[in-house]
């Protein structure tokens, strides 16, 4: 679903039926944390999901307040394969369990 920024996010969740104004963020909500609409513009998950469809690659998502962001919340990720079991450094492009790193290109003559 379509985040108020107009992201296509796959933890976002709008109801709009008759009149009805529920939003919510289930990434956030799975982690007992508050959400509120503004931390979708900034949010990384809608580039991931884009990025990298993988099954088995969990985020998890907390609600900062980073430096690099002079103290505004922020919703910073964190991903796990289950699959490897290890740590994903860059979800964008995964931990390189089922497509190894770096891709081999050939070019026939
Ligand atoms: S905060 Fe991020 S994960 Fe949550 S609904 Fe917005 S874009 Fe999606």
């Amino acid at each position: 679903m379509k985040t108020p920024f107009g992201a296509e996010c796959p933890h976002f969740y709008g109801d709009y039926f008759r009149g009805r104004n529920v939003e919510e963020c289930r990434l956030l909500k799975s982690d007992g944390q508050a959400w509120s609409r503004d931390l979708c513009k900034f949010c990384p998950v809608p580039e991931i999901s884009r990025a990298n469809a993988c099954e088995y690659m969990k985020l998890t998502a907390k609600v900062g307040r980073p430096l690099s962001a002079a103290f505004m919340r922020r919703v910073q990720v964190s991903a796990y394969c289950e699959k490897s079991r290890k740590k994903v450094t860059e979800p964008q492009v995964g931990c390189g369990e089922c497509h190894a790193l770096p891709f081999k290109f050939e070019i026939k003559p």
